[in-house]
């Protein structure tokens, strides 16, 4: 196939708009090919496919929500076509529904950002389910008590051979950390409010968690850094802890996820201020860092979280209805559905701090859009985010609908900064790619994977990126004008790095102390990955 006449946003190969000839052959890019199918991208936008580096499609939350929310899936039913599977859902769509929604909307690849190891069957049987996108998990290790013993006790090495053992037996992806120590201590009725409160009975801090898997993950070079869901998400003066965080990495990679979430100054119980400035210039001048957004859109949503203190909490505050999961010495998770108000000081603050972050950190790359779907917003709101930064009339008129005391204690009224498509590009897709370490995912250089976006150029940025004209994976075009056209499931992503065998001595016999279920039947089985690609980690 070629694309000919489209002008490029290929940011990772310092493409900024030039009209080039994509080619592609097996499902790869090429430098040139002969025969075969020729598109004409005349007047359109040719960008790689979206990358979502943070979001919650699969695994136990995902689907105990499903099951707690039927009214979510009246809102927004997807009747079976002579290519697709019916679907349901708005926030918590199901497993087909998810996979049709960000092909339709150019996202090829999404990773689910929390799996406890003990579901980590049954995500792999949800994504197998999950058609188009290529995607992955990363792996909940905050709270998991054999690596807090570890910790505790010193034993480096046996701590980096345990994550090792426990991607291979996930099929994971990454090292992900949920309030790490707290959701431990919400089960004896606490929880962790500094980085440096202890964990009963472990005699471990967050700090110390924080820093064992940075290093850990270091270690063992996997192709993304630890992924951080900090303390205190959502509880105003949460920005000390944050910032504690980001030092407590003392130079070391870490990525902090839905950063929004983290960034509120004020006293607990009491009112919200943005405290984005300064947590972002620690950010901008900090190279090791790198953030995804959790942008708040106004709507209905769910919240779905590993933090089960904080569905908690957020049922208190809502009053509605609640579900909480604990998994047995691993994690737990809790879910509440929310609306966010324009109306609301709070709500409104959580919206434009999320805006802040976009236009007041420096370096695109290491910044992510996310929605940290469906907890911010759905996935589907993407689009309209993008206008938000790329269109800054369109930003103020919003801004005279939303809270004005919420606004005039932000910064937002004074950002006059307008994303470019190449801006964009990197947030959306070359940027994440980077981040997780897909070298063959989020550019469209030689050798890459054939996943390309090609958007009709329009003035309202919002409907360009709604409803790509084509979306192409792996060389085959699945998706004209908003139609899925074929059938494709891609591929699940994992890594497993190498381990002393030896460790699993001692897992073993804590499964026979500790554990419901049985340590041989524990590990997730090959079968369960039927589209799989290993991703090597780097020597
Ligand atoms: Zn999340």
């Amino acid at each position: 196939m070629r694309i000919i006449n489209g002008e490029v946003y290929d940011p990772t190969n310092s493409i900024n708009g030039e009209v080039r000839e994509i080619c592609i052959d097996k499902g790869r890019i090429v430098a040139s090919v002969s025969g075969g199918k020729t598109i004409d991208a005349a007047g359109m936008i040719v960008m790689p496919g979206g990358v979502d580096m943070h979001c919650h499609i699969a695994g136990p939350k995902v689907n105990t929500a499903r099951k707690m929310r039927p009214e979510d899936h009246r809102l927004d039913p997807m009747p079976r076509t002579s290519t697709t599977r019916s679907g349901v859902g708005k926030t918590v769509p199901s497993t087909f529904a998810t996979g049709y929604r960000y092909a339709a909307m150019g996202y090829t690849t999404a990773f689910d950002a929390a799996v406890p190891p003990m579901a980590a069957r049954h995500a792999h049987e949800e994504f197998s389910d999950t058609p188009v996108v290529d995607k992955g998990f990363f792996v909940l290790m905050g709270n998991n008590e054999f690596i807090m013993q570890q910790i505790a006790a010193g034993e480096r090495e046996k701590l980096r051979h345990y994550v090792a053992w426990l991607l291979h037996a996930t099929k994971g992806y990454a090292v992900k950390l949920v309030n790490p120590g707290g959701v431990e201590l919400w089960k004896f009725r606490g929880n962790a409010h500094t980085i440096d409160d202890e964990v009963t009975g472990f005699g471990v801090t967050p700090r110390q968690i924080i820093g064992s898997l940075a290093e850990t993950s270091m270690d063992l070079h996997l192709p993304h850094a630890v992924h951080i869901h900090c303390n205190n998400l959502g509880i105003a003066g949460n920005w000390q802890a944050t910032l504690d965080t980001m030092k407590a990495l003392d130079g070391r990679r870490g990525h902090l996820a839905h950063v929004q979430f983290h960034s509120y100054g004020g006293r607990p119980g009491g009112l919200f201020t943005s405290r984005v400035p300064e947590l972002a210039e620690y950010v901008n001048t900090h190279p090791n860092l790198t953030v995804d957004i959790g942008q708040v859109m106004f709507g209905e949503t769910t919240s779905l979280t590993g933090d089960g203190p904080l569905a908690y909490m957020l049922h208190q505050i809502h009053g509605r209805k609640w579900a909480n999961v604990d998994v047995e010495n691993e994690e737990g998770c809790g879910i509440v559905p929310i609306e966010y108000k324009d109306k609301n000081y709070v709500h409104t603050t959580q919206w434009a701090i999320g805006l802040e972050w976009f236009l007041l950190a420096r370096d695109p790359w290491r910044i992510a859009l996310s929605t940290d779907h469906p907890n911010g917003a759905s996935f589907a709101a993407y689009p309209q985010i993008i206008r938000l930064l790329m269109d800054r009339e369109y930003r103020k008129e919003i801004l005279k609908k939303v809270n004005p005391r919420a606004i005039a204690k932000t910064t937002l009224l004074e950002q006059d900064r307008e994303y470019s498509l190449f801006e964009i590009a990197i947030i959306t897709r070359a940027g994440p790619a980077r981040l997780l370490g897909l070298n063959n995912k989020g550019h469209l250089g030689i050798g890459a994977d054939a996943d390309v976006t090609i958007y009709d150029k329009l003035e309202d940025k919002e409907k360009m990126f709604s409803s790509p004209r084509y979306v192409i994976k792996e060389g085959d075009v699945l998706v004209e004008e908003g139609h899925i056209r074929m059938e494709s499931y891609g591929r699940t992503l994992f890594v497993s790095p190498p381990y002393d065998p030896a460790v699993e001595k001692d897992i073993r016999e804590f499964f026979d102390k500790y554990y419901t279920i049985e340590f041989e039947n524990y590990p997730v089985q090959d079968h369960y990955l039927p589209r799989h690609q290993e991703i090597r980690v780097n020597p």
